[in-house]
Order: structure tokens, then sequence, then C-alpha cells
């Protein structure tokens, strides 16, 4: 029986065992890096949707949005016309965001 030595492992293992993607490692060796990277990932994901404080990222983006239009002189100083824009770009915003994390 034909064998090849897996380069992570270091054992000698028959070549239906080896990996077909990565031909100088054996089947458990990649299966093992896959589990790792998956579980990588899986530490890494965002905070669910759920426990995201979506009014709260509205306010905080529309101040936002609204102090830069105050700093922009270029915008006519209407007090009623920059807050019905801050809150447009908010819910913009926050709409863009909560598709991210669906
Ligand atoms: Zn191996």
């Amino acid at each position: 029986m034909e064998t090849r030595k897996c380069t992570v492992c270091g054992k000698e293992k028959p070549l239906s065992e080896m990996s077909k993607s990565y031909p100088k490692r054996c089947k458990e060796c990649v299966a093992e890096h896959t589990r790792l990277v998956r579980q990588r990932a899986k530490n890494n994901v965002a905070e669910p949707t759920s426990k995201i404080d979506w009014e709260q990222r509205r306010y905080e983006i529309a101040i936002r949005a609204m102090v830069a239009m105050i700093d922009n002189k270029k915008i006519n100083n209407n007090a009623r016309l920059i807050a019905l824009n801050a809150v447009e770009i908010a819910n913009a915003m926050v709409k863009e965001l909560k598709g991210l994390f669906v």
C-alpha cells in the first residue's frame, strides 16, 4: 500500500487518508485545522442584533450628524431642517447597520 508522510503530524499514512485539498497533510490534520479556524471565527462574531440598543445608536448617530451639520457653514442653520436631516441620516445608518447583522 502506498503511503505518504503528513507534514503536520509527521505520521506515515495510506494515500486514502491524505487530504485531497492539501496533499501533504492527512485528513485528520486538515479536519483539526478547519475545526480550529471555525472556532476562532465563532469567538470573533459580532454581538447578536437583539443585544444592540438600536434606539440608543440612532440617537448617538443623530447627534453626531447634527454637530457636523452645524459646524458646516455651507448649510443653512435652520434648526428644524438640521434636526430633520440628522434623524434621516441616523435612520439610514441604523437601517444599513441592521442589514449587516442579519
Ligand atoms: Zn497529519
